[in-house]
């Protein structure tokens, strides 16, 4: 079989769409800084406005409720750092005694790592467990909201495994409760519906690079009359609240990014649900003891995350690589050790499993013949893996 390169790490980021390349290789004209009053600069900034309805539109809210970001990553600090937000006189997040946040075991970094940050400064942090699948355990969220809940921040789609969460019923809780919700929607916009009407969360962040546009560009949503506090604090950028000259081309570029998704997105599901249906039979056919991980069905159409018993998935990645397969695994390198992925130890997996865990995310890209390459190449690999096992099992990070 000749070799091929398959990338299958499209949660990871994604290829640049063609036509986000040419719309942005055209607004490289639009150089002005948009908050200049010259001609050049409104041409800009009108551009940019244009991408904040087509947003607005896209997500049903208003144009005033999108705030330019750098990245989901900041979104995401942005407002759970509102609890915490220093000698802040107005109605906010971190007013009336509510301190307190609650979020899941299966956070992205940006949301776990700031909630440790919060609870090293005092706030009280309740971390939910999940069940098997990933999916949030309600009956410990309803123990943990209380009067000092100030905000609930769940995932809705998880990175690793594409479990989806409820969250019109989880923001309705916090509701109830009188805290306020948000969700980290980076693996949803561009993949799932996100209708804001419907879904009545108060704050949503998301970033332009999971959907065929560009790096280093994200959104804040903030709805209407909810608390909000600056986080980068200067120029008056975004109606002052969040500084720093905009970065238009990649505005531009994620808003044409989502313009195609918006067109695209049915399309490119479906084939996505069938190549990864695909996957998935071949590989349970094809290796065994093996374990799926994440929901069954309420999962990203493009995700399949499964552990390879007694194989560790640093290996299984890097055998992959060489053939021209590229996917992720959970384990990070930290500390001269290999940590197995928290998300999969979260839905109760030993360490060993998850250890062993491989994330096939597919995309816009990806084809019948790419599965099949896979199909081919992956069971001598973890084969070969497997029998390696006493040997690389010496612990360490490699
Ligand atoms: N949240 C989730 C669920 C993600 O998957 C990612 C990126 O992988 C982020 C947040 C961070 O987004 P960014 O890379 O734009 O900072």
């Amino acid at each position: 079989m000749e070799k091929r390169s398959v990338y299958l790490d499209y949660n990871a980021t994604t290829p640049l769409h063609p036509d986000v390349k040419a719309a942005m290789v055209e607004a490289f004209e639009l150089f002005a800084n948009p908050s200049s009053l010259h001609d050049p600069g409104r041409k800009a900034r009108n551009a940019i406005e244009m991408v904040r309805q087509e947003i607005a539109s896209f997500l049903k809210a208003s144009p005033e409720e999108i705030i330019f970001t750098g990245c989901g990553s900041e979104s995401n600090n942005t407002v759970l750092k509102m609890l915490a937000c220093p000698g802040c006189s107005k109605e906010c997040v971190c007013s009336k005694g509510r301190q307190e946040l609650i979020t899941t075991a299966i956070e992205h970094p940006s949301v776990l790592h700031t909630a440790r940050y919060l609870s090293s400064i005092g706030h009280r942090v309740h971390i939910l467990p999940v069940d098997s699948y990933g999916k949030v355990d309600l009956k410990a969220y309803q123990a943990a909201l209380s009067e000092r809940t100030g905000l609930v921040s769940i995932m809705f789609a998880n990175n690793e495994i594409g479990t989806i969460q409820d969250i019109k019923l989880l923001a309705q809780l916090a509701h109830q409760a009188g805290a306020l919700f948000h969700t980290d929607a980076v693996q949803a916009v561009g993949r799932l519906k996100v209708d804001l009407e419907e879904l009545g969360v108060d704050y949503l962040s998301f970033s332009g690079h999971k959907f065929y546009g560009p790096k280093g560009v994200g959104v804040l949503y903030v709805r209407k009359n909810r608390p909000f506090c600056t986080f980068i604090h200067g120029g008056h950028q975004e109606s002052g609240r969040r500084a720093g000259t905009m970065n238009t081309l990649a505005i531009i570029g994620m808003g044409k990014a989502l313009q195609l998704i918006k067109e695209e997105m049915g399309e490119i599901n479906q084939r996505l649900a069938n190549l990864k249906a695909k996957l998935k039979e071949g590989i349970l056919a094809k290796i065994p003891d093996i374990h799926l991980n994440g929901h069954p069905t309420d999962s990203l159409p493009n995700t399949l995350n499964v552990s390879f018993n007694g194989a560790e998935g640093e290996s299984i990645l890097l055998y992959l690589d060489l053939e021209g397969i590229a996917v992720s695994t959970g384990s990070a390198c930290s500390s001269g050790t290999l940590e197995p992925s928290h998300v999969i130890l979260a839905t109760g997996l030993g360490a060993e499993l998850a250890h062993g865990s491989i994330r096939f995310s597919l995309g816009r890209e990806t084809t019948e013949e790419d599965i099949e390459y896979v199909l081919a190449k992956l069971p001598p690999i973890i084969e070969k893996v497997r029998s390696m096992s006493t040997v690389y099992s010496s612990g360490g990070c490699r």
